[in-house]
């Protein structure tokens, strides 16, 4: 039996391994168009690869996360962990379940792959674009030319396309007449609405609230990057997938820069203070508890002039300023493109796979991995551990089902 792999990415090097692994004997053949495969992993995790989440499960997940069910049953993150263990990759446990190769270096989850499907006989085509799909009698014809009896698609979403995602898996399976959720960015930055650049580089810990025509979607806590484009950092990361495929023109990030002072503890903090120390400035007050940078921005929107000494502001201001800072709206005008992305929310619709193979509905013999699906996870590891657990689940279902 031939197995053609498109896409020597996280999902379909590690379907390659666990098919020779299972059976020696299956002719398992991973085409790459750049020219090295699993180019993305080593630029994973800040180049550390944080390649699971010890909490991975659905509820980490987003598009049609209840997809994602069957395969993190079957290879949940402790079983995805054995593997690389069993393959001499050591790991470590970090904050949040994150979890990261011993060595610090996502390189090392790159050779451990590498060289087990090399000792293994995968044989790895590199600097091969497959350009088109053909659908014939039972199998498929790759670029006019390649045949194979199966064909796993594992060639990634839209994100990254310096690391050979452009949309090619979504091309070649719409050539095979399968419906495509519209693909858009996610885990990236959002861009704001008249944002000042000011505050380019100013770091703070708030809690981010994503507001939808009048509704909450979204609340985490975290550290947020503000640029002068707009916001970035983990917890805007997880709430871009929402804003970029939603067509309201009424998006706002709510921000708590404060979030440790409950609201009316503020005013009365800052009033007292007022009172204490009359002849600070407004500048000199607020870089007591918020980088500077975004202590006189927050003045600015309340009228506040930095040089103004605090005896000469009204009590009103005062409350207008904490209440401010503890919910600024701030209106998005959307995400930024793929290539900032660290993923692509869309992509194939779940309904054309079988959760339990990944095997397509209208061809026995395609299966789809990875990213190309219509699931994505938030960051802290889902994402590879989606691709692992896809991957392999792809791997048993082409074994059982030959
Ligand atoms: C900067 C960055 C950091 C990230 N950090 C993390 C992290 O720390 N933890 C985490 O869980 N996730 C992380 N992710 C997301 C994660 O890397 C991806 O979700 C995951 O790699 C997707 O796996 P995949 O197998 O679906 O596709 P990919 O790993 O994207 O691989 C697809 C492969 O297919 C190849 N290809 C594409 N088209 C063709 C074609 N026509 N012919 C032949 N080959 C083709 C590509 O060159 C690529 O090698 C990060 C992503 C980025 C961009």
């Amino acid at each position: 039996m031939k197995v053609a792999i498109i896409g020597g990415g996280a999902s379909g090097i590690i379907c390659a391994v666990a098919l020779k692994k299972q059976n020696k004997n299956i002719n398992v053949t991973v085409y790459e168009k750049l020219p090295r495969i699993l180019k993305k992993v080593l630029s994973t995790g800040n180049g550390r690869c944080n390649l699971t989440n010890v909490y991975s499960s659905e509820a980490f997940f987003r598009g049609d996360s209840s997809f994602v069910s069957f395969a993190l049953s079957e290879y949940p993150p402790e079983e995805n962990m054995n593997f690389f263990s069993s393959m001499g990759l050591i790991l470590r446990e970090e904050a949040e379940g994150r979890v990261y190769p011993m060595s610090g270096q996502a390189s090392s989850v790159v050779n451990v792959l590498l060289s087990q499907a090399q000792s293994l006989g995968v044989k790895i085509i590199t600097d091969t674009e497959i350009k088109t799909v053909e659908s014939v009698g039972n199998g498929f014809v790759l670029n006019g030319n390649i045949k194979t009896d199966k064909l796993v698609i594992s060639a990634g979403g839209s994100a990254a396309k310096q690391h050979g995602t452009d949309g090619d898996s979504f091309r070649l399976l719409e050539s095979l007449g399968l419906r495509i959720i519209k693909p858009t960015p996610a885990l990236t930055g959002v861009i704001a609405e008249k944002f000042p650049k000011s505050l380019k580089g100013v770091r703070n810990i708030c809690t981010v609230n994503l507001e939808i025509e009048r509704k909450s979607l979204y609340k985490e806590k975290g550290e947020v990057q503000f640029n002068d484009y707009g916001l970035s950092g983990i917890p805007i990361m997880q709430l871009s997938g929402i804003v970029g495929s939603s067509r309201s023109e009424n998006i706002y990030v709510i921000l708590d820069v404060l979030p440790d002072i409950k609201s009316k503890a503020l005013s009365a903090y800052i009033l007292l203070i007022k009172k204490e120390n009359p002849d600070k400035t407004a500048e000199e007050f607020v870089c007591g508890f918020l980088p500077k940078a975004l202590g006189n921005h927050l003045l600015l929107l309340c009228d506040i002039k930095k040089d103004t000494l605090l005896k000469d502001i009204s009590d009103k201001k005062i409350k207008q300023f904490a209440e401010l800072a503890k919910n600024w709206r701030i209106k998005l005008a959307g995400v930024r493109g793929f290539e900032y992305a660290q993923v692509t929310a869309g992509g194939l619709d779940t309904n054309e796979l079988n959760p339990q193979t990944l095997r397509c509905k209208k061809y026995k013999n395609l299966y789809v991995t990875g990213e190309a699906v219509n699931v994505y996870g938030l960051c802290g590891g889902h994402n590879l551990q989606w691709a692992w657990s896809s991957g392999r689940l792809c791997a048993d279902a082409i074994l059982k089902e030959n």
